[in-house]
């Protein structure tokens, strides 16, 4: 069983249809897939659908930005109830903030002299439901200022650099628990990704395990083998569920190849288990593992 845990659409920022995903996770040889688009569920349907004909498991979910120390965590949310209005409320917030910020990021652009215009992110964003830096970033690419969205960022977009502007992100304990009133679990993606150990420390995760946190995304393109080794442990210790998974986002980002890492049948199963128990206290209707 080849297992992977988080993809991205169009519906956020990646660039392959949720039906083109879902074909891409075949002809991977993956036999699961979770869509993960960012701070939205807007690609289930249409991935769902796909997955049907395609003979797919699909597991639905979405990554959940999230605000813990003043540091930026990403949150996968699993077969949470979508219409459970603290979710719908707080995705709206997220949503309202990243769209917000796109008028912001292309005013410092234009400041830096660059001919850019809402029109130039709307025509390569399409009907994304998140919108976010990428599209600014693809917008960029369109007009020939950078050559790909690696040169975007580091060049523009991330913290440091003229045009980052910051947006809205939810409080990370309150998600988790949003998450499990939603019949869902939550998985924190890349713990260590992104900043140095002191923003997510064991004790934060342990204090986040009290509060229902169901795993850590362990095997991810982010985590060097001593970051992997040393999250293991800590899972362990705590009794938390290890994912691993690609962060796929098709031609947006090199290296996030689906399966590149995957999610242990196992530990799968106990994810499983453990959405099926919060399904079952949530008393709510939420999506089931979707199986051909
Ligand atoms: P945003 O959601 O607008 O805050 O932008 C963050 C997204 O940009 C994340 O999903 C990353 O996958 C993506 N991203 C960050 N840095 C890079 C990079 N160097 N190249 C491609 N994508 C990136
Ligand atoms: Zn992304
Ligand atoms: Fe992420
Ligand atoms: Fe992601």
């Amino acid at each position: 069983m080849r297992i992977d845990l988080h993809s991205h659409s169009r519906a956020s920022d990646g660039t392959d249809t949720p039906a083109e995903l879902v074909r891409a996770a075949v002809a991977a040889g993956l036999d699961v897939l979770a869509i993960t688009d960012h701070d939205t569920s807007e690609g289930w349907d249409e991935a769902a659908r796909e997955a049907r004909s395609a003979g797919l498991t699909l597991l639905r979910g979405m990554e959940i930005s999230t605000l813990h120390n003043g540091h930026g965590v990403h949150l996968l949310g699993y077969l949470p109830d979508p219409t459970y209005p603290p979710l719908v409320d707080g995705l709206r917030r997220i949503l309202d903030g990243r769209n917000s910020r796109v008028p912001a990021i292309l005013s410092r652009l234009n400041s830096l002299g660059i001919d850019i215009a809402a029109d130039d992110v709307r025509r390569v964003a399409g009907d994304a439901a998140a919108t976010g830096r990428p599209h600014v970033a693809d917008a960029l690419i369109s007009l020939g200022v950078v050559r790909d969205r690696k040169q975007a960022f580091s060049a523009y977009l991330n913290p440091g650099r003229p045009a980052y502007v910051n947006r809205y992100a939810a409080p990370l304990a309150e998600m988790v628990q949003v998450l499990d009133e939603a019949g869902g679990v939550s998985v924190i993606a890349h713990p260590w990704g992104r900043h140095d150990r002191s923003a997510m420390t064991a004790r934060d995760i342990a204090d986040l395990a009290d509060l229902g946190l169901a795993g850590l995304e362990v095997d991810h393109q982010d985590h060097d083998g001593d970051a992997r080794a040393a999250l293991a442990g800590i899972a362990d210790d705590l009794g938390l569920v290890r994912t691993g998974s690609s962060d796929y986002h098709g031609t947006g980002k090199t290296d996030h190849d689906l399966g590149c890492n995957r999610t242990a049948p196992e530990q799968f199963e106990r994810l499983l288990e453990l959405a099926e128990q919060a399904a079952a206290r949530s008393g709510r209707d939420t999506p089931r593992l979707l199986t051909p």
